[in-house]
């Protein structure tokens, strides 16, 4: 195999699809993500437009969670904060 080829082979495994890549920001988001992992999803943010705005989007609702007002809601209200934050980002 050529060296070329190689790099052409490493690159395919890091490519990801957008649901992985989209489940790895959420990972991110709360700092569960890996070092590979990470750097899959910023490979993949590179060339793929949709998951850099959803990038931007998550990043925009871990702010807003960090916020103290926001601080004391439970996981199933943060799960409907973030339903609301993505209709309304995306409409
Ligand atoms: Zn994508």
């Amino acid at each position: 195999m050529s060296g070329e080829k190689l790099v052409l082979v490493e690159f395919m495994s890091f490519k990801l699809e957008c649901d992985k890549a989209n489940h790895i920001c959420d990972k991110n988001q709360y700092k569960e993500a890996t070092f590979r992992e990470k750097v899959r999803l910023i490979f993949h943010l590179i060339y793929c437009r949709a998951c850099r705005k959803y990038t931007a989007r998550n990043n925009k609702l871990t702010k807003l969670i960090k916020t103290p007002d926001v601080k004391t809601v439970s996981a199933e209200d943060k799960s409907i904060l973030k339903e609301r934050l993505q209709k309304e980002t995306t409409e």
